[in-house]
C-alpha cells in the first residue's frame, strides 16, 4: 500500500507523509528539509504555537505576493477555506452552486455544509475539467427557462491542470454569477495565453482556495488558503475564520463564526515550503516530461497538454486504452504487485452517495476517467532510478 499522504489515503492507513511498506514507490509524500526543520522549530520555541504568530501572517503575505492576488488569508483545511469562500459569496440554504462533478470530494462537501445543493457539471475531455460548452448551456437554458441561476460556480483546476477558464468567466460574467476557484492542486500553475496569460490559479475568480494537505505540492500538515482581492471579501474572510470576534471588545461575537485559522506552526512548515515551490514546480514538470517522452509509443491517454495552459502535473495521471479488453483494475493491479504506488483516480461526485440525487448535467467524461484513469508516483523527490522502475514496470504491461 502506499502513503499518499492524509485525505486521499485509500485502503490500509499510513500517517500523512509516511513512506510505504519497504521497497514500494509511493505516488506523493511531501518533501521536508533542513528550512522546514528550522521555521518549524522556530516557531515552537518563540512561544507562538497557535493561530497568531508571526509565520501566520509572513506566509500570508508572500503567499499573497507569490500567487499575485491582493489578500490571503491562511486557513486550517482547504476544505475550510471554501466553505467560507462560498458563505462570503452568499452561499445560503436551498442555493443552487455549480461544481465540477471530477474532482475530489473536498470541492462539493463545503456546498452540503451551507445546505446548498450542488449541480454536478462534467469535465471536458481536453483539460478534464468542467466542460465550459456544458457550463453555457446550463446557465443559458435557465436563464431562458427563467429559472434561478446558482449563486455561485466553483471551478475546480483538477491533478494540477488549469481549466479553459476565458470562456467559464465569460458565461459567470454574462449572468451575473460569481466565480469561485478551487485551486487546492494547482498551486504554482498558470494561464500562458488569452484573456488571463500571466494569472495564477485562484486569482481569476472572485476568491480562490488552496489546500496544503500532506499529499499536495507545498503542505503545512494540514491547511489552506482563500485568496481575494476584495478588501471587505478579506476583512470578512479573517472575521469569520477566527469565531466573528469584535476585536477591542471584550469576548464579542457578533455572527456565527468559525474557528478556522491556521496555526504559527504550521504556517512555519508552509513558508518553508513556498519559499522551496519553484523547485518543486521544476520537480513535477521533469517528472512529467520523462513519463511523457517514455510512454509516447503504449497505447496510454498522457495528461494534458494544452497550448496556454501551465499545468504543474500534481499527480501525473494516465488513462487505459478503452479496448485493450483489459481495463484499470488490472493494470492498477499489474503495477501494485511491482511494488508502484499507482492509484485509481476519483469516482466523480454522482456516483457518492451523498451526492446521487443531485443534478447532473453530463456525466460521461468523469465516468471515463475514473474507469480509466489512475495517477503514478511523481512525489518531488522521485529518483531517476525509482522513476525508471515505474517506467518499466508499466510498459511491462503491454509486452
Ligand atoms: C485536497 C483538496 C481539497 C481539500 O483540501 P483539504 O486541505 O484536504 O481540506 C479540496 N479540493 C480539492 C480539489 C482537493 O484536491
Amino acid at each position: 500500500m502506499t502513503a499518499t499522504g492524509g485525505a486521499h489515503a485509500t485502503g490500509e492507513a499510513h500517517a500523512p507523509g509516511a513512506r510505504g511498506p519497504e521497497g514500494t514507490i509511493p505516488l506523493a509524500v511531501p518533501n521536508i528539509g533542513e528550512l522546514e526543520r528550522r521555521y518549524v522549530l522556530e516557531a515552537v520555541e518563540s512561544g507562538f504555537v497557535s493561530s497568531v504568530g508571526p509565520f501566520v501572517s509572513e506566509f500570508e503575505r508572500r503567499f499573497a505576493e507569490r500567487v499575485g492576488s491582493k489578500h490571503a488569508i491562511a486557513c486550517a483545511t482547504g476544505t475550510a477555506a471554501i466553505h467560507i469562500g462560498l458563505i462570503l459569496l452568499g452561499v445560503e440554504r436551498d442555493d443552487d452552486v455549480v461544481c465540477s462533478d471530477f474532482t475530489f470530494v473536498g470541492s462539493v462537501n463545503p456546498i452540503a455544509y451551507c445546505g446548498a445543493r450542488p449541480v454536478l457539471v462534467d469535465a471536458e475531455t481536453t483539460t478534464w475539467n468542467i466542460d465550459p460548452a456544458l457550463l453555457v448551456g446550463e446557465l443559458d437554458r435557465r436563464a431562458a427557462a427563467g429559472e434561478a441561476q446558482p449563486k455561485v460556480v466553483e471551478i475546480v483546476h483538477v491533478l494540477g491542470q488549469p481549466a479553459d477558464m476565458g470562456p467559464l468567466m465569460d458565461a459567470c460574467d454574462r449572468h451575473g454569477i460569481p466565480v469561485l476557484e478551487d485551486a487546492a492542486e494547482s498551486l504554482g500553475a498558470t494561464w500562458t495565453a488569452g484573456p488571463y496569460a500571466g494569472r495564477h490559479t485562484g486569482t481569476v475568480g472572485r476568491i480562490g482556495c488552496f489546500s496544503f494537505n500532506g499529499n499536495k505540492i507545498a503542505t503545512t500538515g494540514g491547511g489552506g488558503m482563500i485568496v481575494t482581492d476584495d478588501d471587505d471579501l478579506a476583512a470578512r474572510a479573517r472575521h469569520l475564520t477566527t469565531q466573528a470576534k469584535v476585536p477591542d471588545v471584550g469576548y464579542l461575537h457578533d455572527e456565527v463564526g468559525y474557528n478556522y485559522r491556521l496555526t504559527n506552526i504550521a504556517a512555519g512548515l508552509g513558508l518553508a515550503q513556498l519559499e522551496r515551490l519553484d523547485e518543486f514546480v521544476a520537480a513535477k514538470h521533469r517528472i512529467a516530461s520523462r513519463y511523457d517522452a517514455a510512454f509516447a509509443d503504449l497505447p496510454l491517454v498522457l495528461p494534458p497538454r494544452v497550448d496556454g495552459l501551465d499545468a504543474t502535473y500534481w499527480l501525473y495521471s494516465v488513462l487505459v486504452p478503452e479496448s485493450d479488453g483489459r481495463g484499470r483494475d488490472e493494470f492498477l493491479a499489474h503495477l501494485n504487485g511491482l511494488g508502484v504506488g499507482a492509484r485509481a483516480l476519483w469516482r466523480p461526485l454522482h456516483d457518492q452517495p451523498p451526492f446521487l440525487s443531485a443534478p447532473l448535467v453530463g456525466g460521461a467524461v468523469g465516468d471515463g476517467l475514473f474507469a480509466r484513469g489512475l495517477s503514478l508516483p511523481c512525489a518531488t523527490e522521485l529518483t531517476d532510478a525509482d522513476q525508471d522502475r515505474v517506467i518499466a514496470a508499466v510498459r511491462s504491461f503491454f509486452v
